[in-house]
């Protein structure tokens, strides 16, 4: 459906926990929800069957970590049953991501799944991350190709002093490797507050000259992606805050606790939960919400909110 400013409205984050098994200093925050105030997966169902019938097309699971949630399977085969809905993927640092898991989730009905990893280097994703294990996400990686689950986007952040000199490394992943890294401007949330550590995007494409633009990208994400001859994979930019993409916003989110979000940028939430036996209440609820999506972010302006990406499902 179309939004108050004629943006049309079919894209659904679904943040399906706050709890996460990492700990990355600018995504996290202490006071996240625990599992007995989250959404079950009948639930969830329930408020994504009425998003689809306003319009929503694709779904895609985040958190927090999804694959923390034992009955992750069962929501993917419950949101896969609803007719209308052409997309259903998710977000994972891919720690948790197995041979079996990747193959259990590509049979409930999971088309593609999205990994974030800052660092190719095993002692910096360990302090990034809290303790997680390079090794981990690379076999989560692995699994995740040979599960077919695809075209596989590696997400990576890149801070000014922490991760930075990485870029041409993840360059050369993608190179090597049949997955599209996209680079992703801090946003200034939680901890990172101020965002001083971004690393504009700009920046990065200038110093690779040889970067060709690939031909129809789809119009419908955020990310330009480029490639180069001989290259098994892209690099995509993501860029937020340096090339805002409000205009053309298609998504909307939804938070573990059942309140729709109607914009990063906005702290105004919706309550769902109370209408989730009530379809047409919640399509009016979900429609009036999507209708009166602020124009956008202004993150460019300073701190978004008091609130981390961990907590809303980034
Ligand atoms: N646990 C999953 C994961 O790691 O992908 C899903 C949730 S995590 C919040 C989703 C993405 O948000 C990650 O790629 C993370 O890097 C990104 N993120 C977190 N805080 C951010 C920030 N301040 N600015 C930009 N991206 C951020």
């Amino acid at each position: 459906m179309l939004d108050q400013f004629s943006r049309q409205i079919n894209y659904l984050r679904f943040s399906v926990t706050q709890r996460c098994n990492l700990s990355c200093g600018y995504c996290g925050n202490q006071n996240c929800l625990s599992a007995k105030d989250e959404l079950g997966a009948y639930e969830i169902q329930q408020i994504v069957q009425a998003f689809v019938k306003c319009g929503i097309k694709k779904l895609r699971l985040t958190g927090g970590e999804p694959l923390v949630r034992a009955d992750l399977t069962e929501i993917i085969e419950r949101v896969a049953t609803i007719e209308g809905l052409d997309e259903i993927t998710a977000t994972s640092n891919g720690v948790l991501l197995t041979h079996d898991s990747a193959k259990a989730l590509k049979a409930a009905g999971l088309q593609r799944i999205n990994i974030s990893l800052d660092s190719l280097n095993p002692l910096r994703y360990k302090e990034i991350t809290g303790g997680g294990k390079l090794d981990d996400v690379m076999n989560g990686i692995d699994a995740a190709l040979v599960a077919s689950l695809t075209p596989l986007h590696i997400n990576a952040v890149l801070m000014k002093g922490i991760n930075d000199d990485e870029a041409d490394d993840f360059i050369r992943f993608a190179r090597k490797n049949p997955v599209t890294v996209r680079f992703i401007e801090l946003m200034p949330f939680g901890p990172n507050g101020d965002g001083e550590a971004i690393v504009p995007n700009s920046e990065i494409l200038a110093r690779h000259p040889y970067l060709l633009p690939v031909e129809g990208s789809s119009k419908s994400q955020p990310s330009v992606d480029y490639t180069a001859k001989n290259w098994q994979g892209k690099v995509g930019f993501i860029s937020p805050i340096t090339e805002k993409f409000c205009d053309s916003c298609n998504r909307v989110r939804v938070l573990s606790d059942g309140s729709l979000l109607p914009c990063l940028g906005s702290e105004n939430k919706t309550p769902l939960k109370p209408f989730i036996d009530d379809e047409q209440k919640l399509m009016e609820v979900i429609k009036t919400a999507i209708r009166e999506k602020p124009t956008g972010h202004h993150f460019e302006r300073g701190c978004a909110a008091g609130y981390s990406l961990q907590s809303i499902g980034g």
